[in-house]
């Protein structure tokens, strides 16, 4: 009878600390906002976007696919558009198409870098609704190939720029507004540029560089928009799982052939995740976005001291985003056999990419690998690979600075830290800075997303100038 007591006593306390603690768990103080309208010459910045997708920038790893011409004319509009920013800013190039501009503060301080990328991904034309490089308007939408993937961005950067020389603006600390040509390529652009600044023992105070966005939908129960800053990225790797057999005729195959042995190591793997880590982007966000959720998750996010486990398993159940915050994800990606529909091969291979968590290496991630898969038959290999970036901190002047212009300029967005599930070129900046902030200043819907790297990319006007007026509250607070 005791016993049944003390049992009953011990749940009534679990739900009474569950139930307090998500009681209390409640939305924290939100970054100040000053949304007083901001003048600037919006048309201009939708017609210069307008001129700088007309440039045919697509960079490729085959030379020949690249046409030097388009890149060439994208540079030589630049003076022309902001005469500004080349009189008052020395320009630096550090690689071919690196574009670095420096543009002094007032005082000596560590500087502030904005980053963008100009080079473009192709397109396959014939996919597209409208053509993707004719900086088509309509219906207040101008379409084409970098209005999101980031001439947008580079546009922003550039016309806050030019929009506060010419009104006699200057920073208190030196920006530095740094663009590559390659990113895309991952090319040495942001590298060249990095290097620079090592050269010159620079050490940014804060760093901004595509990434997250101000999106909806994304955190389970949170109804307001979310302004997601990436304060670290994810590593990457493509490893190969290669099986050499005999071959021979289909007719009289063994119990299990390449294919087979290759595709039970898939199975394996992709039954086996890797083990989840909660770093700290992934903590922050919860911790933010959770207080805001409807009661359920606003319960399991205030008591992940005992719901981890549930949570994971939605996680692992799910997949997706959620599960790629938590652990080092592995898709499989290519897969090959033999030609011929009646020949067993000799030889198989596929291919997975993996991205990796911060807390992992690319070294400790193959271990898993060979680990899991568990056949000494099969050769697995990692083809190219870089570690995840560290995590910089969201906290201090910089990063008060950032959440306020934006949530300045995305009024009822809320604004939190994550870890982004791709790579940038900030990764390069790893030993250069601990304020590296990953945010393209935009709101994008799903379907926006989707045409990054894919069909129809275009952009609305009421973005490309909302773009703009992040810069120009971000620049006039550094
Ligand atoms: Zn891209």
């Amino acid at each position: 009878m005791l016993i049944l007591w003390i049992i009953l006593g011990l749940v009534a306390l679990f739900l009474a600390v569950v139930l307090i603690r998500t009681a209390l768990f409640r939305p924290l103080p939100e970054p100040k906002a000053d949304g007083a309208p901001l003048e600037f010459n919006r048309q201009k910045a939708i017609d210069d976007l307008q001129a700088l997708i007309r440039c045919r920038t697509v960079s490729d790893r085959d030379p020949a696919k690249e046409d030097d011409a388009e890149f060439k004319k994208f540079a030589e509009l630049l003076p022309g558009m902001f005469p500004h920013v080349y009189e008052t800013c020395t320009l630096y190039t550090p690689d071919r198409r690196a574009l670095l501009f420096h543009w002094k503060g007032r005082e000596e301080g560590d500087p502030t870098v904005l980053m963008a990328h100009y080079d473009v991904v192709s397109v396959v034309e014939e996919d597209w609704k409208k053509p993707a490089f004719e900086g088509i308007i309509e219906d207040g939408v101008l379409w084409g190939r970098g209005t999101l993937d980031t001439k947008g961005t580079f546009n922003g950067v550039m016309q806050a720029a030019e929009h506060l020389i010419a009104s006699g603006f200057q920073p208190l600390h030196d920006i530095y507004l740094a663009f590559g040509g390659d990113e895309e390529i991952n090319g040495n652009g942001a590298p060249s540029i990095v290097q620079w600044f090592k050269e010159r023992s620079i050490r940014p105070a804060m760093v901004v560089d595509e990434g997250g966005a101000v999106v909806e939908n994304v955190f389970p129960g949170v109804k307001r928009p979310c302004a997601v800053v990436g304060i670290a990225e994810k590593g990457l790797m493509n490893v190969s799982f290669e099986y050499m057999s005999n071959g021979g005729h289909a007719s009289a195959p063994p119990p299990h052939t390449a294919v087979g042995h290759l595709s039970a190591a898939c199975v394996r793997l992709e039954n086996h995740p890797a083990k989840r880590r909660f770093t700290r982007p992934a903590a922050e966000m919860f911790n933010l976005l959770g207080r805001h959720s409807t009661f359920l998750y606003r319960m399991i996010f205030a008591n992940l001291w005992c719901f981890m486990p549930v949570l994971d398993l939605i996680c692992k159940k799910s997949g997706g985003e959620l599960n790629a915050l938590m652990r080092t994800s592995c898709a499989f990606t290519t897969m090959e056999g033999s030609k011929g529909l009646n020949v067993i091969p000799p030889y198989a291979r596929m291919t997975a990419n993996m991205r990796i968590i911060p807390g992992e290496t690319v070294e400790s991630t193959l271990e898993y690998v060979r680990k899991t898969v568990n056949n000494p038959d099969i050769t697995v290999t990692c083809m190219d690979g870089c570690d995840p970036s560290p995590i910089s901190e969201p906290e201090g002047e910089a990063w008060e600075q950032l959440s306020q212009a934006i949530a300045s300029t995305w009024e009822n967005a809320l604004v939190s830290p994550y870890l982004m599930l791709a790579c940038s070129d900030s990764r390069h900046y790893r030993d250069l800075s601990d304020r590296v902030y990953r945010f393209s200043a935009m709101a994008l819907s799903k379907e926006e997303r989707g045409t990054i790297h894919g069909n129809d990319e275009r952009i609305p006007l009421e973005t490309i100038t909302k773009t703009v007026e992040f810069y120009l509250r971000l620049i006039t607070k550094r």
